[in-house]
């Protein structure tokens, strides 16, 4: 039971910008029928303020910054990465290593830039020496993603490799399955391909990635 002191002190320090983060974080524990994007009045700056304060796992330990993720809240495309690498988790922006040079290189294939899409990841942490995701890590910041999505409602989502796509769609399948295939996510057309790493290892897969920015370019026009 709270003293008449506490009570007050409490109604002091609860402002509406305070309450939407927490509201946030109970989502973050799973606790979601508070908060359902836009109409919560969730925005991406505060679901930014949550993801920064983030401990939920030991990811938070080891990084330097989180990657949230960034572009147009406006986009109607919105790629999504596996997670930050060295030079992300340095700069706290998504892809601005090699891979992420590709990924411009991609973008500006559509005919778009950086700033007219929006890039994130499936974890806002850099797992230590660029390992996989672990399905603990991943289960733990999916709603970040999800929240994201929710709030930027792109009429396209193209998931870069397999974490991406396995996590919107909570199921294991190999990219080399599905890349290429369009289905529906939640009211929006998923287009999976591969991931810029894989390609800069793989380049004989390059011709198929080009023709996904093809498949992109179509899409957004349609
Ligand atoms: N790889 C990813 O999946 N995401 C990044 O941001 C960078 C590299």
């Amino acid at each position: 039971m709270l003293s008449a002191e506490q009570t007050k002190i409490m109604k002091f320090s609860i402002t509406e910008r305070n309450m939407k983060t927490f509201l946030y974080a109970l989502r973050g524990m799973g606790i979601d029928s508070y908060v359902s994007g836009r109409k919560s009045g969730l925005t991406l700056q505060i679901l930014q303020k949550a993801v920064k304060g983030c401990r939920k796992c030991p990811l938070a330990e080891t990084r330097k910054n989180i990657v949230f993720g960034e572009g147009s809240s406006n986009a109607k495309l919105v790629f999504i990465g596996e997670a930050p690498g060295e030079e992300e988790d340095i700069q706290g922006r998504p892809f601005v290593g090699k891979a992420g040079k590709l990924l411009d290189q991609l973008i500006e294939h559509i005919g778009l830039r950086r700033e007219n899409v929006y890039i994130c990841n499936v974890l806002k942490c850099r797992p230590p020496n660029n390992r996989d995701p672990e399905e603990k890590e991943i289960a733990l910041c999916r709603n970040y993603l999800f929240s994201q999505l929710d709030l930027i409602r792109p009429k396209i989502v193209c998931t870069l490799g397999r974490h991406a796509y396995n996590t919107l769609f909570d199921v294991d399948e190999r990219i080399t399955k599905v890349r290429g295939i369009t289905r529906d996510y939640r009211g929006m057309i998923l287009l999976p391909t591969y991931h810029p790493s894989f390609l800069l290892r793989n380049q004989d897969k390059m011709k198929e990635a080009w023709e996904d920015m093809e498949r992109l370019k179509q899409l957004l026009k349609g």
